[in-house]
């Protein structure tokens, strides 16, 4: 991908279905709004129970084709071991300052996978160095103009839902393309669970979120800032 089509909204992620999980809905409801999309991958696979790498590879490859995203990569940080090093914060700012996402979807800062708020600090702190003219990547400086958190697995109150009833089918077929994950099978059997478990999970937690929202399913987001409102007549949500 070329300087000349920068990305709208890119997510960044610690693995391979994680998107897929927290806020593919959003990222199809972006593309339903002619909006270039993209999902950066900071692992590849190769720790998980089930599949390898390469297999994990293809998997995300069709669900990106799903999630209709512009541009899908990985990185090659290692699955298990998401640390916020230097070497690590370069490799994220190159891939933001040739993508130049206008909006950067990040995992919420806690939770119960080390990669998952590793990815959150490590994400964030890219976005500083990739503003830095100082920094050399042989690309020019960037940093997004804003960063929401994807806080679906997170206890945190979301600052705001997107909409995406008409995308729960689609978005849920796209975590499905993780056969090596989610296909019913007897290895991992302990780990992993049924089809019909990952449905229900997934569309009751969307229901959850899509109530607060004042529609049918939602996936949630924190933004660390206050929020700017012009028009009071306008705010979206029923108060009562
Ligand atoms: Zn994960």
């Amino acid at each position: 991908m070329s300087d000349a089509d920068p990305v709208d909204v890119l997510a960044i992620a610690a693995h391979r279905d994680d998107v897929e999980q927290t806020c593919g809905g959003t990222l199809l409801r972006m593309h339903s709004l002619q909006l270039r999309t993209a999902i950066l991958d900071l692992t590849q696979g190769e720790a998980g129970t089930r599949g390898s790498a390469e297999e994990r590879g293809r998997e995300a490859d069709e669900a990106a084709r799903i999630l209709c995203v512009a541009w899908r990569g990985a990185l090659d940080i290692p699955d298990g071991r998401v640390e916020n090093t230097w070497e690590n914060r370069i490799k994220v700012a190159r891939k933001l300052r040739q993508l130049r996402p206008r909006v950067l979807i990040l995992p919420y800062w806690q939770g119960r996978h080390p990669d998952h708020y590793n990815s959150s600090t490590l994400g964030y702190e890219a976005c500083f160095l990739s503003g830095l003219a100082k920094i050399e990547t042989g690309e020019p400086p960037f940093r997004p103009f804003k960063i929401v958190y994807a806080s679906l697995y997170a206890d945190a109150r979301p600052s705001f839902v997107v909409d995406i009833s008409p995308f729960i089918e689609e978005r849920f077929r796209a975590l499905l393309a993780y056969r090596s994950q989610y296909a019913d099978q007897p290895s991992g059997g302990s780990l992993f669970v049924p089809h019909d478990e990952i449905r229900e999970r997934t569309f009751s937690l969307a229901r959850h979120y899509g109530l607060l929202g004042g529609v049918r399913y939602a996936e949630p987001f924190v933004q660390k800032e206050v929020g700017l409102v012009d028009d009071l007549t306008l705010l979206p949500v029923a108060s009562i």
